[in-house]
């Protein structure tokens, strides 16, 4: 059923529960499983990080339909996330009942070769005040700075997908976390040309609402800026957040609070699949969060064994368009963490995209995709074509490092295998993408976007003819 279910009948509450690893054997709905698989669950979940809670396993997960159903995909350990040695060695070590300490070790040793931190996210993007770098922080594009909270590092649920896996497994040095709300307000009235904060985690709707005010508040006395985003699963994993929790009706009120201040509050979240909009739960969440003036927008990877088909995504466009959400961006996943379980060739990523897209009106042609984001940008398949008989790929930056590439259109040789644009040569005999170059030199000499320096920046607004906001 698509159309939405309005009826008055209360919701019952819920109490937050997070299921995790220790709690494996002691979940009744796992008990259809062989020893053989539970001991597959707990070696991957040695490795990667699992955490579900009763609404998932009650309301989402169609238990009849284990293990391919794609609600339990996206939320328990898969015995394929792990190469097979991988996963041989870490059984081994369990079905020995091998000291806690040698666990471990191995467990951070094959963490440490699933790429924890793709895309240059650890150098490249972190912003510095006074030449101190400010870890919970990035900014790299010039509207719109990322902001991690420290209290919202971890999330109602844990996707096996999830790109910034390596926040929960305890690599502590790595951790992207904010000291504190006040250098991000000292940051953005150095930074006049940021018109938008986008605060992420781990799930910054894990904080009370009384802790996201402290984060939230003070950017309510910046004159430039215009949006407020909110990157959250919370809606799909837990929706007693904004129901019967008990500071629901206060984060609501801190809400109205941004919204009234004149701003766009927009919670960018994350849905994957039409069954996370289907429960009474979410349903009557979405209503509440709509009824303060925020605007819920949506985005989600492309994933194998969850998501990697058309009519999914048809479904989960036109769900969202019932309930008054509006489409954002499908994207690619990520080079990181258990990608060669979950990862999709951009072909078909195209493919996918392409065939929902044209079953929806124009009011489902808002979402772009599918999306790379990579270190130079996003980066859209845009279509494949033939060109003076070459097949290509129509690559479009939707977003670029530096402000004058977003909107360029540039070609890659078609390779149906390429999962990633690092992976992609540039079509009709050109040495390099046009970018290239100036990546070069951001990597190897540090240096920074041309908007950093405010004559450069100010150079390039008259170049382009940029009309600001402000
Ligand atoms: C996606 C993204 C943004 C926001 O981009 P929009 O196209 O404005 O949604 C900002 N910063 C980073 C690092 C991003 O990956």
């Amino acid at each position: 059923m698509i159309i939405a279910n309005h009826t008055s009948q209360s919701l019952r509450p819920r109490k937050y529960r997070a299921i995790q690893r220790r709690d494996l054997d002691s979940l009744p709905q796992l008990s259809q499983l062989s020893d053989e698989d539970m001991l597959n669950m707990r070696a991957v979940s040695a490795v990667l990080p699992f955490r579900v809670n009763d609404y998932i396993v009650d309301e989402l997960i169609d238990w009849d339909n284990v293990p391919a159903d794609p609600m339990f995909q996206l939320s328990f350990p898969q015995s394929d996330m792990l190469a097979p040695a991988d996963l041989a060695a870490m059984r081994g070590l369990i079905a020995a009942n091998a000291p806690e300490a040698g666990q471990q070790a191995l467990a951070r040793e094959i963490q440490s070769r699933l790429n924890p931190h793709p895309a240059g996210q650890m150098e490249v993007n972190v912003p510095r005040l006074d030449d101190e770098p400010l870890p919970g922080m990035q900014h790299k594009y010039r509207e719109t700075v990322l902001f991690f909270p420290s209290h919202g590092q971890t999330c109602h649920a844990y996707c096996t997908y999830c790109f910034r896996w390596a926040q929960f497994v305890g690599v502590d040095e790595l951790k992207f976390a904010s000291r504190e709300a006040g250098n991000l307000a000292r940051y953005l009235r150095r930074h006049q040309e940021v018109n938008c904060v986008l605060i992420t985690g781990g799930d910054p709707m894990v904080m009370r609402s009384s802790v996201l005010a402290r984060y939230i508040e003070p950017l309510l006395g910046l004159d430039h800026l215009m949006s407020i985003r909110i990157g959250t699963k919370s809606l799909a994993w837990w929706p007693y957040r904004y129901v019967t929790d008990p500071d629901a009706d206060d984060t609501l009120r801190l809400f109205e609070r941004v919204v009234k201040s004149g701003r766009h509050l927009a919670i960018m979240a994350h849905f994957s699949h039409p069954r996370e909009l289907a429960t009474r739960a979410v349903q009557e969440a979405i209503r509440r969060v709509r009824d303060t003036g925020a605007v819920i927008r949506c985005q989600a990877p492309l994933v194998r064994h969850v998501n990697d088909d058309a009519l999914t995504w048809s479904n989960l466009w036109k769900r969202q368009i019932v309930l008054g959400l509006v489409p954002y961006y499908m994207f690619v996943e990520r080079d990181t963490g258990p990608k060669n379980y979950f990862e999709v060739p951009l072909a078909r990523a195209h493919e996918i995209f392409s065939k929902a897209w044209r079953r929806m009106s124009g009011l489902g042609r808002t979402v772009r995709g599918p999306s790379m984001s990579a270190l130079p940008g996003k980066v859209l398949v845009d279509g494949i074509e033939e060109v003076n008989g070459e097949k290509v790929f129509v690559l479009k930056f939707v977003q670029g490092r530096e402000p004058a590439w977003a909107g360029r259109v540039f070609f890659a040789r078609f390779d149906p295998q390429a999962t990633w644009l690092d992976q992609l040569k540039p079509a009709f005999g050109a040495k390099e993408f046009f970018f290239e170059p100036a990546m070069r030199e951001i990597k190897e000499h540090h240096r920074a976007p041309a908007w950093s320096d405010r004559s450069r920046f100010v150079q390039q607004l008259s170049e382009f003819g940029h009309v600001e906001w402000m």
